[in-house]
């Protein structure tokens, strides 16, 4: 990969410090010249990720020199109003149930139409022009804010409210879980499916005690049960025959 002369566009990666904006955040690096992070603090119960979203970057850029040369700065903006506006199991201590329309109450409406719109207006002042994130209709919980058309729409209206190209790069859309460990060990080897493994969060319940083949977590919650299915079917194809 070094070989590959990179995009000159500046992107902007979504990052929470899960799996799945890490796996985003090693695509971007692969790609682009210079690639920031931005992350949103609203209360989440999970507020753990943002302590690993510091760490992740951290471990990426030692392990990795010829993507830390490309690392820019991170922002982490306060959306605590995203609380005020919210009752669900993510910002208040409730179980996780899910509603009669089929979405988990972990569902803050709208929530990634917010991350987009807050991140893009970073990323104009900034110079960047690619945005991305780690949504998937694949083994998503049903949020209609992940989904592809969604997103293609929101391009749209962002290139033509900035009045300037807003490309909307989602390299997770189509990917099972199972696919996305094999994207990071596509990416970045053994070296970067540990770092996702060891430092990485996904547990809805923010729980870090409980260390599995698979990375930390209650094991439970519908976030830990998608990261830990995703690991034993990934694991069942790279050690077939
Ligand atoms: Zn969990």
């Amino acid at each position: 990969m070094h070989a590959v002369p990179a995009d000159p566009r500046h992107a902007m990666v979504l990052f929470s410090g899960g799996q799945d904006s890490t796996a985003c955040l090693a695509w971007a690096l692969a790609r682009y010249a210079r690639v920031e992070t931005i992350g949103f603090d609203y209360g989440q119960r999970h507020r753990v990720e943002l302590d690993c979203r510091l760490v992740v970057r951290q471990v990426l850029a030692a392990q990795f020199p010829h993507w830390a040369a490309r690392l820019g700065d991170d922002h982490l903006l306060d959306l605590g109003l995203l609380g005020q506006i919210s009752d669900t199991a993510l910002t208040s201590a409730r179980a996780i149930t899910f509603a009669a329309n089929g979405l988990p109450n972990t569902f803050v409406p709208g929530r990634n139409l917010l991350f987009f719109n807050f991140a893009a207006a970073v990323a104009y002042r900034r110079g960047a022009s690619v945005l991305v994130g780690g949504m998937c209709e694949t083994d998503y919980s049903g949020y209609p804010d992940c989904r592809d058309n969604t997103l293609k729409a929101l391009q749209v209206a962002l290139s033509l409210g900035l009045d300037t190209p807003m490309l909307l790069e989602t390299p997770l859309m189509w990917l099972s879980k199972a696919q996305t460990w094999a994207l990071t060990d596509q990416l970045g080897g053994a070296a970067l499916t540990a770092l996702v493994v060891e430092h990485t969060h996904t547990c809805y319940l923010g729980d870090r005690g409980s260390r599995h083949a698979w990375g930390h977590g209650c094991g439970h919650c519908p976030a830990c049960r998608l990261r830990r299915q995703g690991f034993d079917v990934w694991q069942a194809q790279v050690s077939a025959p």
